[in-house]
C-alpha cells in the first residue's frame, strides 16, 4: 500500500485547455502528482496552455496542430515553428486517413511533414503524434533516424503497423478508451513491455459519462496489470522507467520517484 502512494503516474496525452475547468484540471494534476503532457490542437491556443501549466511541477504544454483541424488552421504553421523553439514537447500531430479527400491528406502531411523536418533539427523532441487508419504515412514522414521520441498515442493499427512503428523505434500510450475494446486489448499485450505509456486523452475519452483526468491514468496501469499478470505497481514502475528514459533522466537508474528538473522542462 506504501509503495502504491509513492508512485508517480505519467499522462503523455491530455487536452488541458479543452476541459471547462482547466485550471482544476492542471491542479488535481500537481497533487496527484502525475506527470502530464498537456497537447494543444493549434497553435494559436499554446500561449493560453502554457499559461495554465507555468510554474508547474507535474504538468507541461506542448505545441501541436491537429490533423483533422489542417484544412483550418494550416496558415498557422509558421506559428507553430516559432513555438517549437519554446519546449521539448510536441502534439498533438500527425495523420488521419477518416478524412477521405485526397486533397486533404496531402494538406495534412505536408503540414505533418514540415513539423517532423523542424523536429529533426532540434535532437531532442518528445512528440505524441496521431496516426488513426494512416500509420504507413505516419511512419514515411517520422523517417528511419529520427532523433527525437515518437509517441503514438491511442495506436489503432494492424499487428504489422505496430511492428513497423516498434522498428524505428516509437512508444505506444495506452488510454482508457483502448482498455475496454477487444482491439485495444489485443494492441496493448503486443507492446513490448519498456515501450508502454499511459495516457487519459482527456476530456475526449469519458469514464461513466464524465471526462477522464490525468490521474485517471492509475485505471490503465490496472487494466495493463491484468493483461500482464504482474501487480499495478510493477506496471507504474515500467512506465515511470520508460518515460524517465524517453527524458533521457540521467538519474534513472537509481530508482529515483521524481524527474530531474533538467530533462523535464
Ligand atoms: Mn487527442
Amino acid at each position: 500500500m506504501e509503495e502504491k502512494t509513492m508512485l508517480r503516474l505519467v499522462d503523455t496525452h491530455c487536452h488541458i485547455d479543452l476541459y471547462p475547468n482547466s485550471k482544476q484540471v492542471v491542479e488535481m494534476a500537481e497533487r496527484s502528482c502525475v506527470y502530464t503532457i498537456a497537447v494543444t490542437n493549434a497553435p494559436f491556443v499554446f500561449p493560453h496552455t502554457r499559461e495554465l501549466t507555468f510554474g508547474k511541477k507535474f504538468v507541461r504544454a506542448a505545441i501541436g496542430l491537429h490533423p483533422e483541424l489542417v484544412a483550418e488552421h494550416a496558415s498557422e504553421l509558421p506559428q507553430m515553428l516559432q513555438f517549437l523553439r519554446e519546449t521539448r514537447y510536441v502534439g498533438e500531430v500527425g495523420l488521419d486517413y477518416t478524412v477521405k479527400d485526397e486533397v486533404l491528406r496531402r494538406k495534412q502531411r505536408d503540414v505533418f511533414q514540415a513539423i517532423m523536418n523542424a523536429c529533426t533539427e532540434d535532437q531532442n523532441k518528445i512528440l505524441t503524434v496521431h496516426s488513426r487508419r494512416a500509420v504507413s504515412d505516419v511512419l514515411a514522414c517520422v523517417g528511419k533516424d529520427f532523433p527525437g521520441t515518437i509517441i503514438l498515442h491511442w495506436f489503432s493499427g494492424t499487428p504489422r503497423e505496430l511492428a513497423a512503428a516498434l522498428a524505428v523505434g516509437c512508444y505506444f500510450s495506452v488510454n482508457p478508451a483502448m482498455c475496454t475494446s477487444m482491439h485495444g486489448r489485443k494492441i496493448i499485450s503486443k507492446i513490448p513491455r519498456d515501450h508502454v505509456l499511459t495516457e487519459t486523452d482527456g476530456p475526449f475519452v469519458t469514464l461513466k459519462s464524465r471526462p477522464a483526468e490525468p490521474a485517471d491514468v492509475q485505471l490503465v496501469t490496472e487494466v495493463i496489470a491484468d493483461l500482464w499478470k504482474i501487480s499495478t505497481g510493477e506496471v507504474q514502475r515500467v512506465v515511470f522507467d520508460n518515460f524517465k528514459r524517453i527524458l533521457g533522466d540521467p538519474l534513472q537508474q537509481n530508482g529515483k520517484l521524481s524527474i530531474s528538473k533538467e530533462v523535464w522542462e
